[in-house]
């Protein structure tokens, strides 16, 4: 999935609190629930025939007790039991849209299932528990090879998800079983489960479409289903819709049948896979369509106003999809990819199996972000489809991998790929990749706070919400794998990781013992590392580790800590103590080489001797920071003065990052920045150059924010800014016509919009605009929001908007908010003091989440 929640995700799901289940009306016959079927024999009598011409038989074992009491079961735990494991499922969704030739009644925007399970007993049990959440059961049965087994009773277990069925005896391990259930429900309205989307025709009539979202834990809220990675199974889905409406899911279809009103097609069984990865869509969509170098299929869909809009992301996936078969030796198992593009989506876009989701701005038109997020969701189907995590826990491995591909999947795009030049376009610094791997980076500093790669955000009731950390310092992290074991066999290792583990499920370990395995085959046994042993720390601990170097008349001294203020209890893993084994890359002052050494966790200090100047995490390849004393940030800057080329580009750029967010929160003085900075101004390589001056221009703002006016600095830094609205600008892309308006009639810059917010007096512009971000109008709110967390004197209210669980976040979230989260994001770095009064994450977490580490 690519998130475009940055934030706490928690928001939405809390919003989302108030939908409960709502049995549609069509379904209450008698005004009464069907959670027990006995008190509606009609319907069950019609089930009894349907079963017939569905599945070709008359349930027999189906038998009318009115035997459905509310047993009391306690979970204490929100993983399903293992006692039985699906294999093939058969699903029926009949979908009631409007917009098409039949006559909306009161089945109107609801939709009617039934899926029949196979599934295979494990260990002996007398109970089949499997998700469910917010849906109408209307019918259960079960039968085995003897005939002899029924459900006694069935329970919903709120709680945990869970649908119950009671057996009336002791099933044994190796048995058969086949469940059915008929079920049914209204199209969500939250972007969970089976939900609405609307479009507009070209013609401006509204339209409605109905499309899935399930990764995390929202099959649920559409199928009964065994909803956890690890049960995966074969799934053959029938779609019933409207005729005229184009019925969508992972597979191709192969048998259509038009009977008046509506249209059934059935589609071929998909591969072996998780649940979240099933997918369905029904709408009004057009498509345009390419095929790969060997010939599978691609489509892009979009309503029919935008298909003209699709060419850069059927070009992209064209690309990205060969490359990527040929990078890791294995074709796509299916025979089409399917991208839709819909106007509602929560996250950027859903990777399921050969449908992929996106939000309709990440996929129509030319933005370059459009490619990145097609080459994420193509970089899944190998990375989390065909392997998967075993559990949420290594979620990470999905995200990290995606992301981690990303910069590679871009070279398939560019044309710097070859197979030929496997080691050169690998090894060789690209530029892409390098920046694509710092901005990952950064990204992963400004978010690690609160939780650890190896996390789970479970909701009370066992929900789980996919968190951003695991994108970035999941990829940065398995960048410094990379570099560890060295690129090379980086790649070997996951064609083998990949193909050894294809259909099934892996946590860490699989991939440890991959690297290791190619890692010691190919340097002859010497290393002695364990790759395991080393990612303890890096995965279970939040935070990452600060490296302090100090100059010494022998040479330089290596001490660790960890960056951010944070309190131990974020976190309740106590084994590695906040420290971190920690490969150092360094680089001797002139030596274009760097070399590799190990500070261990259990060592008090490391010692680098040398006259020279060194630098710590020589091409950034390691995910910590690195802060010098005074004397070493002077002779650094000398020797920058006197030979810019002393050091490579991300050399220098991880210098100057490092530099900047240890300056903003206060480790270093802001002196030592400036003198870096102004060393690297003229650097030869522009993005350096523009990183340098942009620091000159950000550090009278913090200067002045931290109150510590130092004329000497000031003096170095005037003439490239001091105007700090210039600095803000670079936040609010996307000016908005009525927020111009608005900014234009009331202030000559925004500068002055920015005083005047952080002016006392003035406060009423603040509730002014707060009042206003309430409101239906969105336009703009992004750079009002913006604004305000920088600049508004009073930050109380906007604090209060920000956590304030009522506010109306659907116009952010469909507008291309990254920006503005992002800017949310940095408040840890630039308003470290002035935003402690924030409520705590911790807080936020306690009321909404548990944050647990696997033991
Ligand atoms: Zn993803």
């Amino acid at each position: 999935m690519t998130t475009n929640f940055q934030v706490d995700s928690s928001f939405s799901q809390h919003r989302n609190k108030c939908i409960q289940a709502r049995t549609p009306v069509w379904l209450q016959s008698n005004g009464e629930k069907y959670q027990c079927a006995i008190t509606h024999a009609p319907l069950a009598l019609l089930f009894y025939f349907w079963a017939y011409f569905y599945f070709g038989f008359l349930p027999f074992s189906y038998t009318f007790s009115d035997s459905c009491w509310n047993e009391t079961i306690k979970y204490t735990n929100f993983p399903l039991p293992t006692a039985i494991f699906p294999v093939e499922y058969d699903l029926n969704i009949t979908t009631y849209l409007p917009g098409y030739n039949w006559k909306a009644d009161e089945r109107n925007m609801s939709y009617l299932g039934s899926v029949s399970i196979r599934m295979e007993v494990r260990q002996e049990m007398d109970k089949i528990v499997l998700h469910s959440s917010n849906l109408t059961i209307i019918d259960a049965k079960v039968i085995n090879s003897d005939n002899n087994l029924e459900i006694k009773s069935w329970t919903i277990n709120d709680s945990n998800q869970f649908l119950i069925l009671s057996l009336n005896k002791i099933v044994n391990p190796g048995e058969n079983l086949e469940v059915f259930i008929t079920f049914g429900g209204y199209l969500r309205e939250d972007r969970k489960g089976y939900y609405i989307t609307k479009s507009t025709k070209p013609t401006g009539e509204p339209m409605i479409n109905a499309v899935t979202q399930f990764e995390a834990t929202s099959a649920r809220f559409m199928v009964p289903c065994f909803d956890e990675p690890q049960f995966k199974a074969t799934w053959q889905v029938k779609l019933t819709y409207p005729t005229g409406a184009v019925g969508l899911t992972n597979t191709i279809d192969m048998e259509s049948i038009e009977d008046g009103d509506f249209t059934s097609t059935t589609y071929k069984r998909t591969v072996k896979m998780s649940s979240y990865l099933l997918a369905i869509f029904v709408g009004d969509v057009q498509f345009k369509e390419t095929t790969t170098k060997r010939g599978l299929r691609i489509r892009v869909y979009a309503d029919p106003k935008n298909i003209e809009s699709v060419d850069m992301a059927l070009n992209a996936s064209r690309l990205a999809v060969d490359g990527f078969e040929e990078l890791f030796g294995i074709d796509f198992p299916m025979e089409k990819i399917d991208f839709v593009s819909v106007f509602d989506f929560e996250a950027g876009a859903m990777e399921n199996w050969g449908l992929i989701i996106h939000r309709a701005e990440l996929i129509l038109g030319t933005d370059k972000e459009i490619v990145e997020v097609v080459i994420h969701e193509l970089a899944h189907q190998w990375f989390g489809n065909l392997v998967t995590m075993k559990y949420w826990y290594q979620t990470w491995l999905n995200e990290g991998f995606a992301t981690f591909m990303t910069a590679i999947g871009q070279t398939f795009i560019d044309g710097n790929f070859s197979q030929d030049t496997v080691s050169c376009a690998w090894t060789t610094p690209h530029m892409s990749l390098l920046k694509f791997h710092i901005s990952q980076q950064e990204e992963a500093r400004l978010k690690d706070r609160y939780r650890p790669l190896r996390s789970v955000a479970f909701d009370k009731d066992g929900s789980v919400t996919i968190q951003s950390i695991y994108y970035s310092k999941g990829s940065s992290f398995i960048r410094m794998l990379e570099k560890i074991v060295g690129t090379l066999n980086f790649y070997e290792a996951m064609r083998n990781y990949l193909s050894q583990n294809m259909y099934s499920n892996v946590k860490e370990d699989y991939l440890y013992s991959a690297l290791e395995a190619v890692w010691k085959t190919n340097t002859n046994n010497e290393t002695t590392l364990s790759i395991s042993e080393f990612a303890e720390c890096w995965t279970n601990q939040n935070s990452y580790p600060t490296v302090f170097a100090t100059r010494t008349p022998e040479g330089v001294v290596l001490t660790q800590n960890r960056e951010a203020p944070i309190e131990k209890n974020y976190t309740n893993y106590d084994e590695c103590g906040y420290k971190w084994d920690i490969p150092i890359w360094y680089q001797v002052a002139g030596e274009g080489s760097h070399e590799l050494v190990w500070f261990k966790k259990d060592q008090y200090e490391l010692e680098i001797r040398t006259e020279k100047t060194i630098i710590v995490n020589a091409e950034s390849y390691g995910y910590y920071d690195v802060i010098y004393d005074d004397v070493s940030y002077q002779s650094i800057a000398r020797e920058l003065e006197n030979n810019p080329t002393l050091y490579s580009m991300s050399t220098k750029l991880r210098l100057l990052l490092d530099l900047e967010s240890n300056a903003y929160t206060q480790m270093i003085a802001p002196h030592s920045l400036v003198l870096i900075a102004n060393a690297l101004r003229n650097d030869e390589f522009p993005i350096v150059q523009e990183y340098a001056q942009t620091i000159l221009k950000t550090t009278e703002f913090m200067i002045n924010r931290l109150n510590e006016q130092n004329n000497e600095d000031l003096k170095i830094i005037k003439g490239f800014s001091t105007n700090t609205s210039k600095v803000l600008r670079k936040f609010y892309s996307n000016p908005s016509e009525q927020f111009g308006d608005y900014f234009k009639r009331n202030f000559k810059s925004d500068k002055e919009f920015c005083e005047t917010l952080r002016n006392e007096r003035n406060e009423e512009v603040t509730n002014q605009l707060v009042d206003w971000l309430n409101t239906n109008d969105s336009s703009g709110r992004k750079h009002i929001m913006g604004f305000l967390m920088f600049c508004a004197k009073n930050k109380d209210k906007v604090r209060g908007l920000v956590f304030d669980p009522s506010f109306d976040w659907t116009a952010l979230e469909k507008s291309r908010n990254i920006q503005f989260l992002k800017i949310l994001n940095r408040r840890n770095i630039y308003e470290t003091r002035e935003f402690r009064k924030f409520p705590s994450n911790e807080e936020y977490i306690s009321r909404k989440t548990i944050i647990r580490i696997e033991s």
